[in-house]
């Protein structure tokens, strides 16, 4: 066993997206899979930028894959010397060549317009396209087609099944009879992914490759490819597809799917790693929050499911919103700052105090900005100042020894008697709260006598935050100005 281990190779993992835009929240789960992979048997997660689609590649993006994977702590052991596929074309050229050379591949130089033709006419007749192979035994050699357009074409076999192991999936089996005789090296003279991605897991000494299951049907092509190189095949885990709650593919359409649209929501890194490592994985104990390092502790292939794993939002949010609880309210000041400038934070005293009341119901560090508006009074019309349900009350008793207006306006300077011998110092919530609710618990019809119209005069809305929560985050002088404010407003309507 000892010796065993001593021996065994080293696991190399690696993330290998092409740079089409930004980063799909998809592909993030597979860099942490093959991450967690590699660092929980001390093993390497190299990154490989696989940018040989020159029509799809988009100005950018490398930068921003490299920015998303160390604001999630997936860091590259490569990030110093990151393998780019663009600037090894001679490499694919030669490896190309030399599978000619070996007769594992041929040249092709059949029109785009056969080919095209030949689709056609495969869709129609509901076949699978595949390559008609008039060149797979025509022999051209390559001093024929100097100077012409040509590709070169990997000979697959033409019968017989090709199985191998997947971590995840467990046996695959794929026909031959199925299988094309792919394209390696384009016209333009750069590779496809297949020859490409070969050659790069072999230079890498990739031992594990894991990748979303989009790519298991490539894998038989990968395997012979390996063979005719005689190179060893690593092993591979091909992981479910991520679907949306309504079981469709998930897309623009279900909400954000770009790594950055979450980070700009106010999705915390922990959040999106907690909630991403659980999608399609779970541990043990089946434990909902957990922390990188438990996470890496406890990952293995083997609780990787088959099946289809289902994004559910909701669950992000609920992750989300633990891990804001959990931060400071210095610390959660510091990103807010960062994501959304110094502005968007304003007066920090203020904002602390709003954090401190206020974090507990934020679900994204982007409801802040919701939160902080929900302190500030805006203009509102008199009437709203008078409790509904005493509004009925009174009617019902008939009892008009005070105009409604009037009844507010006193419990609202009976109110601020009490605030104004309350000191600077003890102007918090717990402490309001003790000195206030004994007048309005003493009200006839209910505290919200009291508490209606002090909410409003403090807000000046239908809905907001609690009258004691209120006085807390704007203060004692701050909390007199408002409640002056309602009195002068009801004065004017008592006249
Ligand atoms: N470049 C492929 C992608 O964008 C990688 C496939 C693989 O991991 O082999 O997903």
């Amino acid at each position: 066993m000892f010796l065993n281990l001593f021996f065994s190779k080293k696991i190399i993992t690696r993330f290998a997206p092409s740079p089409t835009g930004e980063l799909h929240i998809g592909g993030v789960r597979t860099a942490l899979f093959s991450y967690l992979f590699a660092k929980k048997s001390n093993g390497k997660f190299l990154l490989r930028i696989e940018d040989t689609d020159r029509e799809r590649y988009v100005k950018g993006s490398v930068e921003h894959i490299i920015e998303a994977l160390d604001w999630l702590g997936i860091e590259p052991d490569n990030h110093k010397n990151i393998m780019i596929q663009s600037q090894r074309l001679d490499i694919y050229k030669k490896h190309a060549e030399k599978l000619l050379e070996s007769g594992n591949a041929y040249i092709c130089v059949c029109s785009k317009e056969k080919l095209a033709a030949d689709r056609e006419k495969q869709a129609k007749e509901k076949h699978p396209p595949k390559y008609g192979g008039y060149c797979r035994e025509a022999g051209i050699k390559l001093e024929d087609v100097s100077g012409g357009e040509y590709v070169i074409r990997m000979k697959m076999p033409l019968s017989g099944k090709i199985k191998f192991n997947d971590l995840v999936r467990n046996d695959v089996e794929f026909n031959f009879s199925l299988l094309d005789d792919q394209v390696i090296l384009k016209s333009d003279g750069y590779p496809t992914y297949h020859l490409a991605s070969v050659v790069d897991d072999h230079e890498m000494g990739i031992t594990h490759i894991i990748r979303s299951d989009e790519w298991l049907a490539s894998t038989p092509k990968h395997i012979v490819l390996y063979q005719m190189f005689g190179w060893k095949t690593p092993l591979f885990a091909h992981l479910s597809m991520i679907l949306a709650p309504d079981k469709s593919k998930l897309s623009k359409r279900h909400g954000a799917t770009g790594i950055f649209e979450y980070k700009n929501l106010g999705y915390l890194p922990e959040a999106i790693v907690n909630f991403l490592a659980l999608l399609g994985w779970h541990s043990k104990e089946d434990k909902e929050i957990m922390s990188f390092k438990e996470i890496l502790k406890e990952f293995s292939l083997n609780r990787v499911q088959k099946g289809a794993a289902i994004f559910d939002i909701k669950k992000l949010d609920w992750m989300n919103s633990h891990y804001i609880k959990e931060k400071s309210g210095n610390e959660l000041l510091m990103l807010l700052e960062k994501l959304y400038g110094k502005e968007s934070v304003g007066d920090k005293n203020l904002a602390l105090k709003i954090l401190d009341i206020g974090k507990m119901r934020m679900e994204k560090l982007e409801d802040f900005k919701i939160l902080k508006e929900s302190f500030d009074l805006v203009n509102y019309d008199t009437k709203l100042l008078i409790f509904q349900k005493n509004k009925k009350l009174f009617k019902d008793k008939n009892w008009l020894k005070y105009s409604l207006e009037e009844s507010v306006k006193r419990n609202l300077s009976e109110v601020n008697n009490i605030l104004r011998n309350i000191s600077v110092q003890n102007f918090n919530k717990v402490f309001l709260e003790q000195k206030l609710m004994p007048f309005a618990d003493k009200q006839s019809y209910g505290r919200g006598e009291v508490l209606w119209p002090l909410r409003v005069a403090l807000s000046g809305k239908e809905k907001s935050p609690g009258p004691f929560e209120i006085m807390h985050v704007i203060g004692k002088e701050e909390s007199l100005k408002r409640i002056e404010m309602a009195s002068e407003k009801l004065k004017s309507v008592l006249g």
